[in-house]
């Protein structure tokens, strides 16, 4: 850990004795330097890359001393703690993931909200350009997004139920319409079930019994079975197209699997 016996180089108008009971008390003053901006011992500081979404991290230590024994001791071992427990306390942090991209240092922390109506353009674009075989939805009871740091990179739509069917016997049932997830793999592979478990949490608010949501057959379902969805059916994989309201298939017209949670 720090060496204590160089404290005394700094400031010649304390008593060492003031000095050590400070030092063990808190860590309030480099060892080294005798810096003393609160927290001294991290100097870190996030900030969100525009060119790939990612939160990263930089760490400026108050002097070459201290980046010096980090170097060659490791993070750990100078301040006694994971880097991932120093940026929980600096930035107040919880949902939070350290990983190595090219070789800066990125962290992301997830934050799920319900949308407000006036975000809605937002979503629709991200889902045009995210979605891998829908445009976005017509009809939006409301959505949720999904931010690493300040970028954006999940969005899920809530709506009434695409069957008319489904609607008639199940007023009180939901779907999830649209969800989209993009970014680095590391970075947002809590995402899907994030958002699925806010949707829930909020259809439930708003009176519904159940939530529905479908995927193609050839998708994992793994995010929907870690926010409490269970496969329920398997359609046909019929065309929408029906002679009375001729339209063009925009949608893959494989089979899809029916999920749902009751709330
Ligand atoms: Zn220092």
């Amino acid at each position: 850990m720090m060496q204590l016996d160089l404290i005394s180089d700094f400031d010649e108008d304390e008593s060492l004795g003031d000095e050590l009971d400070e030092l063990e008390a808190g860590e309030q003053r480099c060892p080294f330097c005798g810096d003393t901006d609160q927290p001294w011992h991290y100097g870190l500081d996030a900030h969100h890359n525009p060119r790939n979404g990612h939160v990263e991290v930089s760490w400026q230590p108050c002097c070459l001393e201290l980046r010096e024994m980090v170097e060659c001791d490791g993070w750990d071992a100078t301040y006694g703690k994971p880097v991932e427990d120093c940026l929980r306390e600096v930035f107040g942090w919880d949902d939070l993931h350290h990983v190595d991209l090219d070789d800066s240092l990125a962290v992301f922390m997830l934050q799920a909200r319900i949308l407000e109506p006036t975000e809605r353009a937002m979503v629709w674009e991200a889902i045009d350009k995210h979605h891998r075989h829908h445009d976005h939805p017509c009809q939006w009871k409301f959505g949720a997004g999904c931010w690493n740091g300040r970028a954006l990179v999940g969005v899920a739509v809530v709506g009434r139920p695409v069957s008319r069917m489904i609607q008639k016997a199940e007023p009180d049932t939901l779907e999830v319409t649209r969800l989209c997830t993009w970014g680095d793999r590391r970075l947002t592979f809590n995402v899907s079930s994030k958002l699925y478990g806010l949707a829930c949490r909020e259809a439930r608010r708003r009176g519904a019994t159940k939530m529905i949501t479908y995927t193609l057959e050839s998708e994992n379902g793994a995010s929907l079975r870690a926010a409490g969805f269970k496969a329920v059916a398997k359609t046909k994989g019929e065309s929408w197209n029906r002679a009375a309201r001729p339209r063009t298939d925009k949608a893959p017209t494989c089979r899809k699997i029916r999920w749902e949670r009751e709330l």
